[in-house]
Order: C-alpha cells, then sequence, then structure tokens
C-alpha cells in the first residue's frame, strides 16, 4: 500500500496547436482581450510543470504529467510545443503567458491537464483539489502476514530470505497462541463491529506447516466478520484441506511461476536439485480447477529475462488471471549482495514489457504493474513513495513471536518492532520511528527528480533501509523504470489515440 496518494481526474483530450493558438482553438478575441486587460490587480503567473514527458511521434508529441495522467495530444504542424513550454518553466505573467500561447483560455485548458501550473501570490501553487485516499487513523480493516515455517524445501538461486536472519535451518514453526493473540490483538482495537482482517501465510514455505495454516484461519475467521487470506507458497505441496479451505473462503494463491520448465527448474529447484516445475504447474491447476483465485509471479532476473512475454502468456495458459512481474531485489535478509550475474539487463526487459504490451490488442491488461498503473489512471490515486510498511495495521509475527513491519527484517534485531506477551502484541516506537525515517526517498535519488515517480514511488527501500551501497538502488531503481516507463507512456499515447483499457484481474494485488 502506497505511504501517501493523492486524488485527481482531468479527461483525456487532443489538441491541435500552432503558434497562433487563440485563433486555431477559435476563442473570441474579446475573450482573449478580456483575460488581459485587469491590470494593478495582482493575477495569476503560470509555469509549467517540471515533470512533463513528451513522447515524439513523426507528426505528434504526447505530453502528460504523471500527476494528473490526462494526456494531450499535440500535432506538430510547424510549432515546437516542447520549446514553448520549456520557455515557460518558471512562473511568468498572464500577459507573457499570453504572448506564448495566444489565448489565456488556451493555457488554462493546458492547466486542466497539469501541464502547466497555476499560482498567485496569496495562494501559493495550485495543483490539484484532490484529498488524501489512505488516511490514517484507526483502521476498520487490518492486514497480518504469519510466517508460517522459516525453512523451506527449495533451493532458489535468489531466495531472499538469508540463513541468519531467517534461520532458516530451524524447523520450527510459528506458535499459533501467538498468532491467535495477534488476531485477538488486533480485533480488540477495532473501532467497529465490521471489521475485517487479511490473513497473509508466508515463509519460507508455509504449507509445510499447514495444519497450523488451517487452524489460524480458521481463529481468524471465527473472530473477524470479514476475511481474507492469502498464501505465498512455492506449491510443491497442495494438500486437500488447503483446497477445500480455498472453497470455504476468499484464499489468494501466490506462486511462482518462472519461466518454461527448463528456466523454472534452474531457478526454482527444490532443495536437493531436483526440477519442480511439473509438480508446481500441476498444483496450480488443480487449484484453478477448484475455482482458487491464483496470482502467479514471475521474480524477474538474469536467468528468464528474455521469457518475460512467453512466461506471462504461459501463466495464462495454465489457468491463472494474473501475472506479477517482479525485478530482483539487491540483497537478502542478512544484506548478502546477489551480485551482478543475476541481474537481468533493464534494456532486455524494456523490450519484452514493450513486446507484451504489444501483443495485449485487445486492451486487456493482465500483468502487474501495467494494472497498478492502469489502476492509478481510473481512479485517480498517485504514490509519493512506494512503501507503506506499518506494523500496527500490518504487522508481520514469526515463529518465535517477534513483530515486524516488512518481511525483509525479519531477525534483524534493530527493526524487530516488538513482541507478542500474554497481554497481546506489545509494540516499541523507536524501532518504527527508524524505519520510518529511512524508507523515504531521498533528496539525491534520481527517483526524487524523477517524472514518472507518482504512478511508480521508486523501487523497494529495502536495500537502502539497511544502509547497503547505493550503486544498488541504483540497480533495482533501472530494473523498476524499465517496467514503469514504457508501461505508462503506453497507456498514456494509446489513450489520447482513443484505446480504451481495462484490467483482466478483479482481484486485489499486494505488491511486495
Ligand atoms: S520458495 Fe521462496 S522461501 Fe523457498 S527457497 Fe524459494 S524463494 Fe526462498
Ligand atoms: S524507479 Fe525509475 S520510474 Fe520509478 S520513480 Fe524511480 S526513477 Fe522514476
Amino acid at each position: 500500500m502506497p505511504a501517501s496518494a493523492e486524488r485527481s481526474a482531468a479527461p483525456v483530450r487532443r489538441l491541435s496547436a500552432n503558434p497562433d493558438a487563440a485563433a486555431a482553438f477559435g476563442y473570441p478575441a474579446a475573450a482573449i482581450g478580456r483575460s488581459a486587460v485587469l491590470g494593478g490587480i495582482q493575477r495569476p503567473a503560470y509555469r509549467a510543470s517540471s515533470r512533463l514527458n513528451w513522447i515524439e511521434r513523426d507528426d505528434c508529441w504526447v505530453v502528460y504529467d504523471a500527476h494528473h495522467l490526462a494526456p494531450l495530444r499535440i500535432e506538430k504542424a510547424g510549432w515546437d510545443a516542447p520549446a514553448a513550454f520549456q520557455r515557460i518553466g518558471t512562473f511568468v505573467s498572464e500577459a507573457e503567458c499570453l504572448d506564448k500561447f495566444g489565448s489565456l483560455e488556451l493555457v488554462e485548458f493546458f492547466a486542466r491537464h497539469g501541464l502547466v501550473e497555476k499560482t498567485s501570490p496569496s495562494f501559493g501553487v495550485s495543483r490539484d483539489a484532490g484529498g488524501a485516499v489512505c488516511a490514517p487513523g484507526a483502521a476498520a480493516s487490518f492486514s497480518l502476514t504469519v510466517l508460517v515455517q522459516h525453512s523451506c524445501n527449495f533451493g532458489c538461486v535468489y531466495c531472499l530470505n538469508g540463513p541468519e536472519s531467517y534461520q532458516t535451518s530451524d524447523k520450527s514453526s510459528v506458535s499459533i497462541d501467538h498468532a491467535k493473540a495477534v488476531i485477538r490483538s488486533l480485533r480488540r482495537s477495532a473501532p467497529d463491529a465490521d471489521a475485517s482482517i487479511y490473513l497473509s501465510f508466508f515463509g519460507g514455505e508455509p504449507l509445510l506447516g499447514w495444519k497450523k495454516v488451517i487452524d489460524i484461519a480458521a481463529f481468524a475467521a471465527a473472530e473477524f466478520p470479514r476475511v481474507a487470506f492469502n498464501i505465498t507458497s512455492n506449491l510443491s505441496l497442495l494438500p486437500q484441506p488447503i483446497v477445500d479451505l480455498a472453497r470455504r473462503h476468499r484464499v489468494t494463491f501466490c506462486v511462482n511461476v518462472d519461466g518454461p520448465a527448463p528456466v523454472h527448474n534452474k531457478v526454482r529447484p527444490f532443495v536437493n536439485g531436483r526440477p519442480s516445475y511439473d509438480t508446481v504447474v500441476a498444483n496450480v491447476r488443480r487449484l484453478c480447477d477448484a475455482g482458487a483465485d491464483v496470482q502467479l509471479r514471475m521474480l524477474v532476473c538474469s536467468h528468464n529475462e528474455a521469457h518475460i512475454h512467453e512466461t506471462v502468456d504461459l501463466h495464462r495458459e495454465i489457468g491463472a488471471p494474473v501475472s506479477l512481474l517482479t525485478p530482483l531485489r539487491g540483497a537478502n535478509s542478512d544484506a548478502t549482495v546477489f551480485g551482478d550475474d543475476l541481474y537481468a539487463t533493464p534494456k532486455t526487459v524494456r523490450s519484452q514489457v514493450e513486446a507484451l504490451l504489444r501483443s495485449r490488442s485487445d486492451g486487456v491488461l493482465d500483468f502487474y504493474p501495467a494494472i497498478e498503473i492502469l489502476n492509478h489512471i481510473d481512479t485517480g490515486t498517485r504514490v509519493k513513495q512506494y512503501c507503506g510498511a506499518d506494523v500496527q495495521g500490518s504487522p508481520i509475527v514469526d515463529n518465535k513471536g517477534n513483530l515486524y513491519n516488512c518481511v525483509w527484517f525479519v531477525g534483524n534485531e534493530r527493526f524487530r518492532m516488538g513482541a507478542i506477551t500474554e497481554s497481546g502484541m506489545m509494540l516499541e516506537n523507536e524501532p518504527n520511528e527508524r524505519f520510518q525515517s529511512l524508507n523515504g526517498i531521498r533528496p539525491e535519488q534520481a527517483c526524487a527528480r524523477c517524472n514518472y515517480r507518482e504512478v511508480c514511488g521508486g523501487p523497494c527501500p529495502a536495500t537502502r533501509i539497511m544502509d547497503l551501497d547505493a550503486a544498488l538502488f541504483e540497480r533495482e531503481r533501472q530494473l523498476k523504470c524499465a517496467m514503469t516507463k514504457p508501461i505508462t507512456d503506453f497507456l498514456m499515447e494509446g489513450l489520447v489515440n482513443g484505446r480504451s483499457f481495462r484490467s483482466g484481474y478483479a482481484g486485489t494485488i499486494v505488491p511486495d
């Protein structure tokens, strides 16, 4: 969940422009005159948005601001529109704007699309009249992640669970009493009777402790009037009671199929090296046949970068409605850096994503993050930063009863947020404050100046919270850019050309 989001809405418009823009738009001369003659009164000044994205084509530009996502198509027609906008890069008076664009109505039209900002000395910059959609305060819906089991029966080449912090050789699993204590605590803090909980089971491999999953899920369903579950699993095993759980409740399974069989088997073998593809895919099909909600994920790394398009298509063929493309992080939870060889190349990722987008000629988007960006356009939500990890509203409980706000920091004493005691959740303020102070985008980082930031938010801040080399952040950033930028440009250009898009998935995606 993004930490901060704002609402905005503006229509998609086409625009033909030339130097005599007012005439081209048919505005009456009298109206232009009226706009310019109020001498002596402090009038608004204008400047071009400092974050315009220009897509140049032979005959036109498509221009948009990521805060508004209301693109305009500007015909070239002898007019150098980017240069004209550049010339009002700092605030200029109405009269100067009139001189540059030929009509204040036209400037206001640009303002409605977020291409131009308006200010006056007494009111400051006006961007948008939107309100926050992620209001802080008492939550009526909670999320809880239970680390059922820290050990795993797979030996993935990029496992994010460090052997030390996660103690992956420890085969113990979560205490049912601890999990129940957190659920009870959350229920007690709910402001109304109609509270809901989104309960995620995570690991290691959570289904190695599947009986506990069933018990904890039943307890949550008895405590909360509304429940939904998520199980992030390698799906190497699928006991029938878990399929039955999915029939009784809303359960979303998040499962990696990282490529066609040879690729998947290379990156996600069993711990003894045995291939896992056939077992995993057979279990995914079982779940889909049972009507369960299955999200198939692909962790994008050097082994599968050239198979992104093919893998998303494979996910559809297997039966899951949606794919999640997740770029590799820089290091595991022990802060052990993966190394250059495991990273995908941003250029290859970008061209695969572009090919994938082109292939969705019906406008139905079936992969994250394209669905998320489309959602920003539809709902008007904008992100400032990606991470909204919050131990109070969405705690993570490990197999020792410790509490964290992110799976990345499990076992890291600096970021242990508290523990379960007999009286419920005991949280410490100091680690949480430290975490929140470190997770923002820093001014020196490229994301701070990025024109796409409000649809992207930047990469996961875990490596910078760990204080790892800035080069790691940069690598992660480039991979995130390789997805965000082509998707956003594709949608903006499609909209001005009259295309419509919709999500092919109705469920909730929880980015990790
Ligand atoms: S399945 Fe998950 S927890 Fe297990 S080795 Fe692979 S990445 Fe790690
Ligand atoms: S990751 Fe890339 S696209 Fe996203 S905010 Fe940072 S620089 Fe911009």
